[in-house]
């Protein structure tokens, strides 16, 4: 222990550690899904790099996970074969805090104004602390690992400085890690193997490699009873072999049944992938268990779609729509990860490519696995192949059709959630416009709740030949416009675009199903009315024709850029309206209170 070289932990490692120590956290045994997913990553880390240089999986070619409780040290460890630590890993890796989502996490419980109603539980369940919650159960960590360029080494710590020494024995490990919990008096039950076992299958039902755990079997063997000594084989039996075997039919074994315990590792987990099997024989419950554990979501998704996409590509995904928005702490203050995890042959390759999904579609979550992708390039030569945009374009339409496919009760869950992210849609992904267009809702003046533009055009009127919308602050504000009045009355529906980028949206959207929008506040705007109203309206024009001269050229002058007779007001004297070039009102607000 003399030559072991001691350090301190990065002042917020330290600060965290306190934080998880000292909470109350009451499902201590996440510990065991991050060291899991740690040995996990650690080899899907010596695959990928085995792609390019194959020798790298010669100091060890079994991939797999191996978990052994220790009754007599009081240790629980955890063993992988994955890609290892060198020295300097060691220090950078489990000394200092290099996950933005753990800074985050940190960030959070220190600002009393942001850790305000959050639950330390949810919390360290949600953001996975990763390594450091082995802290929740162990008062001393030992790490023994083996990278191939570096020698074997131990790290150790006690949650207040950490240690580093060579293996005295050598390396041992040949490659990989051994994570040794050496647990608290609280925490003994995790050596217990029914409860191992469980937490075991709890956690790596998901997990891509082999799981095996040290495990005990009783077995009942048949053991000869012990007897007097049979008299010594006389050369006649030998030869009358009909009389031996009449006799051995007549006598009962002389045997007896004895428990034996019998050690040995076994596989806990069925690691082949979830996305991989057929859809027909996969059930609702392993859906949602396999989203909680690719998200760390405690809540079940919201719908999903698993396919096989063929043609120019073939490939498997399975993706999901969440219930609610990823939080910012997720999405913005970025990790840089994406949603969407690309395989190739069922080997992880990144989830870091963060353009799986275009911008208003990163809130889904999924994975993606092609037999078609090259394994043997790199990531950069990867990303930019010609298949991954075929992929990401068909990703894009079957998660249209999924949405498409949500029912209506579901439907207005999602769109409470997600509106934003299909209105800015319309305004980015011109090639799935329409398909887009189908999926948005709007306030309406027929009735409270929201409708589809689909449902406006089968409750228009005959003659009618626009989708009628004004847009404005809020219902209150534009219910109440003097320029809807007249299409009220005259029983039209209008949609009330009360979302700030409502208006955006439909300005990109040249039509729907054949039907153009009409702005009922711009000028220009005609009703389709018979020639008896034209008639009229042009008498009631050369009435008026003084008054609107003196309020142009007189009263109005500098104020306003035209007066006009208008045919959309009943009730109300006059309005004012937006040319049609101008900005609408609702614009002017929307720019000007954005100014300041
Ligand atoms: P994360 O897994 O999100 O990166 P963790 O706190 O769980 O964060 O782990 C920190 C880092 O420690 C990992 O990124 C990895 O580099 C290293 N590490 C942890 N466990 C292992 C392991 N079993 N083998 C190799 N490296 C590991
Ligand atoms: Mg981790």
């Amino acid at each position: 222990r003399e030559k072991a070289e001691k350090f301190t932990f990065q002042t917020e490692v330290n600060r965290m550690m306190k934080l998880i120590i000292n909470s109350l956290y009451r499902n201590k045994e996440i510990f065991l899904r991050e060291l899991i997913s740690n040995a996990s990553d650690a080899i899907d880390k010596i695959r990928l790099l085995a792609l390019s240089n194959s020798k790298e999986l010669d100091s060890n070619p079994e991939l797999h996970i191996r978990i052994k409780a220790d009754k007599e040290n009081k240790a629980l460890h955890i063993m992988d074969s994955g890609i290892g630590m060198t020295h300097q890993d060691l220090i950078n890796n489990l000394g200092t805090i290099a996950k933005s989502g753990t800074a985050d996490f940190l960030a959070k419980m220190q600002d009393p104004s942001k850790s305000e109603g959050l639950d330390m539980n949810d919390m360290i369940g949600q953001f996975g602390v990763g390594f450091y919650s082995a802290f929740l159960v162990a008062d001393r960590v030992v790490v023994t690992t083996k990278h191939n360029d570096d020698k074997q080494y131990i790290w150790e710590s006690d949650a207040n400085s950490f240690s580093i020494i060579e293996d005295p024995r050598g390396d041992t490990l040949k490659r990989g890690s051994v994570i040794s919990l050496y647990l608290k008096e609280e925490a003994q039950d995790f050596l217990e193997e029914d409860t191992v076992r469980e937490l075991i299958r709890k956690y790596s039902q998901f997990i891509n490699f082999p799981i095996r755990m040290w495990s005990s079997k009783t077995v009942e063997e048949e053991v000869p009873v012990e007897e007097e000594a049979k008299p010594e084989k006389s050369e006649d039996d030998v030869e009358d072999e009909d009389a031996k075997v009449e006799e051995a039919e007549d006598e009962k074994p002389k045997t007896k049944k004895v428990s034996k315990t019998t050690w040995d590792w076994t596989l806990i987990n069925d690691s082949k992938p979830i996305w991989t099997r057929k859809p027909a024989e996969v059930n609702e419950d392993e859906y949602t268990s396999f989203y909680k554990s690719l998200t760390k979501d405690s809540s079940e998704p919201l719908t999903q779609t698993h396919f096989i996409a063929e043609g120019e590509v073939t490939f498997k995904s399975l993706l999901y729509v969440p219930k609610v928005q990823p939080s910012e702490s997720f999405n913005r203050y970025g990790t840089k990860s994406d949603n969407i995890k690309l395989y190739v042959r069922r080997v992880f390759i990144t989830d870091e490519f963060n353009d799986m999904m275009p911008n208003y579609l990163s809130f889904i979550r999924g994975v993606v696995d092609s037999d078609d992708l090259p394994l043997n390039v790199s990531r950069e030569t990867l990303q930019q192949h010609k298949l991954i945009k075929v992929i990401k374009k068909k990703l894009v339409r079957k998660v249209l059709d999924m949405l498409k496919k949500i029912d209506k009760e579901a439907y207005e869950k999602f769109w409470k959630e997600f509106s934003t992210n299909i209105k800015l849609g319309v305004m980015e992904d011109p090639s799935n416009r329409s398909r887009l267009a189908k999926l948005l809702r709007f306030q309406t003046s027929n009735g409270k709740g929201v409708t589809s533009l689909a449902e406006y055009k089968e409750r228009m009127k005959g003659k009618q030949e626009h989708i009628y919308y004004i847009a404005g602050a809020n219902r209150a504000e534009v219910e109440k416009s003097p320029f809807v009045e007249r299409l009220l009355s005259k029983g039209y529906e209008v949609l009330y675009l009360v979302e700030a980028v409502d208006e955006y949206c439909i300005s990109a959207l040249p039509e729907f199903d054949g039907k153009k929008f009409q702005n009922v506040a711009k000028e220009g705007f005609q009703l389709n009315e018979s020639e008896k109203s034209k008639k009229n309206f042009e008498s009631l024009k050369s009435t008026f024709e003084p008054l609107v001269k003196w309020l142009n050229d007189v009263a109005l002058k500098d104020q306003i850029s035209k007066a006009q007779v208008s045919e959309r007001l009943s009730n109300s004297p006059c309005a004012l309206v937006a040319g049609v070039f101008g900005w609408t009102g609702n614009m002017e607000r929307l720019a000007m209170s954005n100014a300041h």
